[in-house]
């Protein structure tokens, strides 16, 4: 589904994401992790069209998307939460999962981006109510609002940057479940950052360590999880 060659994204003299290559399956749920600074979120913001790449080649079901804008990107079909959430204030729980449907559907029906939202909403156990508000969410709900956003772009490919942070150790096994409840039920495609090996590990079916930019292993993760240079990398930190 995914093919990323070469990688490498440059920040003036500094080299963020080095050289890194890896595929996607169709179906598959693959952990990416690595500590903070490791080059994560800079390799999500690459696949979502941020940014453009320095260098490398990122092929999604066949076809070169590597410096596309971000819409055209969700257009494909590539979906993505943020590390940290900014969801609208102003607006409700359900018109923030709207406007993300509306854009992400590239089209201008408003039916249509209603009923993504109240599916997305549904999915990940967000009130359907329209006037809920977002403020009075804790860090497990804004997480859930960030999830619902992506699933109402309705994607082919969810890119979940950091779905733990600030959860507790209860929240963060639902969230594990989440994900992999996205991928049984909806057929989605994930991968999944996380800077700490923690839940993922159970869930996804392989994984790829980064560090300073560099991918240093991957594969299943009980071999990732005993191979020495992991193991030095996450006592070192
Ligand atoms: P991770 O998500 O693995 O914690 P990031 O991909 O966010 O790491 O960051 C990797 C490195 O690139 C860090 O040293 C970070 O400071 C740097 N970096 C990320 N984005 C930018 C940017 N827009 N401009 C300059 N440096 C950046
Ligand atoms: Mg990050």
């Amino acid at each position: 589904m995914l093919v990323v060659e070469g990688l490498v994204k440059r920040f003036g003299g500094f080299t963020a994401v080095s050289n890194v290559s890896f595929k996607v399956d169709q179906g598959e749920i693959l952990g990416l992790i690595g500590p903070n600074g490791s080059g994560k979120s800079t390799i999500f913001n690459m696949l979502s069209g941020t940014f453009p790449p320095s260098a490398g080649s990122i092929k999604f079901e066949g076809s070169e998307i590597a410096g596309l804008a971000p819409h055209r990107i969700i257009n494909r079909g590539i979906g993505r939460t943020f590390q940290i959430p900014r969801p609208f204030r102003r607006l409700t729980i359900f018109e923030n999962v709207e406007l993300a449907g509306f854009y992400g559907q590239g089209s201008h029906s408003r039916a249509k981006a209603d009923e993504a939202a109240e599916k997305a909403l549904a999915m990940v156990g967000l009130p359907t109510d329209r006037r809920a508000p977002v403020d009075g969410l804790g860090a497990a709900g804004l997480k859930k609002l960030e999830l619902a956003k992506a699933l109402a772009t309705s994607p082919k490919l969810l890119l979940a940057d950091e779905s733990l942070g600030g959860l507790d150790e209860a929240e963060m096994d639902q969230a594990a479940d989440m994900l992999r409840k996205i991928r049984d039920e909806l057929g989605i495609t994930i991968i999944w950052v996380e800077h700490i090996m923690g839940v993922l590990m159970r869930v996804v079916d392989r994984v790829m360590v980064l560090d300073h930019g560099e991918k240093i292993s991957e594969g299943l993760p009980s071999a990732v999880s005993s191979d020495p240079k992991v193991i030095e990398v996450y006592l070192g930190t």
